[in-house]
């Protein structure tokens, strides 16, 4: 009876001990939000602006809003071996990164983040006109080290979540990208294990479909990479992302005939939409 007693006790405290393991962390979570929203209860009056911007006494406070929904969704991989392991990153102090959501190789989906907030998972980059991706989108990373496959599993529960996020915030299919996508030269996740097609089929992500395309002779990768959204600074870069991300390819060089047709086609979507 006794030893019955002492394993009970170890039990709960193991149990005890599991749960509370992020006790600090969730509190220190709650007071950042609470300040944030501290900040969003100063009324817009003439405090928010400089005296050399003319303005009426009194104040016209609207109460017709909301709060800012995000618009776009970044996928990454996290380059790391277990799902522990990012979650201990996104708690560290030193490391200043984060994301709104991990899925470990097991398909169980971690929320770090409420969605209206600003994660840190984007860093520089651009998207089409957005130049602060971070302030736009939510950020998800696959647990997983950049040269294995994605368990199914895990492609479940992103697909669930990219599709619960999708509808709720009314995302368009083609702002679904990689990290890769917004920071070419940087940035090389997910990898090429990662499975587009198959997303894309259910609407996560845009894809093509090269039958019957002809590429015109005037044809400019650099508009048609414009159009899609990469950033097209380093144009070499901007070419090597479109490659990852839709051929699966990490071959350098200028781009074959089959290729051009895939980004001709893909410009040819995008512009559909
Ligand atoms: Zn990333």
């Amino acid at each position: 009876m006794q030893q019955a007693w002492c394993v009970g006790l170890i039990v709960f405290a193991l149990a005890s001990c599991a749960t509370g393991k992020y006790n600090a962390h969730n509190k220190a979570y709650t007071k950042k939000v609470k300040s944030a929203a501290r900040n969003m209860t100063v009324r817009p009056d003439r405090f928010n602006l400089p005296d050399s911007i003319p303005q009426p006494s009194g104040t016209a406070g609207s109460s017709h809003f909301n709060l800012r929904k995000p618009n776009l969704v970044v996928l990454h991989h996290t380059a790391q071996n277990s799902c522990h392991t990012t979650v201990e990153t996104f708690l560290n102090p030193e490391k200043q990164v984060s994301a709104h959501y991990v899925i470990c190789r097991d398909g169980l989906v971690y929320q770090m983040l409420n969605d209206y907030l600003r994660g840190w998972h984007a860093g520089t980059g651009s998207w089409g006109s957005i130049t602060d991706v971070n302030s736009v989108s939510i950020g998800i990373e696959l647990d997983n080290n950049g040269s294995e496959p994605f368990p199914d599993v895990q492609i479940q529960s992103l697909k669930k979540l990219s599709l619960l996020l999708k509808s709720r915030y009314n995302i368009p299919t083609q702002n679904f990208i990689a990290h890769s996508d917004l920071a070419p030269g940087r940035k090389v996740d997910p990898s090429s294990f990662f499975p587009w097609s198959a997303l894309a089929r259910e609407g996560i992500g845009i894809w093509y479909d090269t039958t019957g395309v002809q590429v015109p002779a005037d044809f400019n990768e650099h508009v048609a990479l414009k159009v899609i959204g990469y950033p097209v600074k380093d144009v070499t870069a901007a070419r090597q992302s479109f490659r990852l991300r839709f051929l699966g390819s990490e071959q350098t060089g200028v781009l074959q005939t089959e290729e051009q047709r895939v980004l001709y086609a893909l410009m040819q979507e995008v512009l559909k939409m």
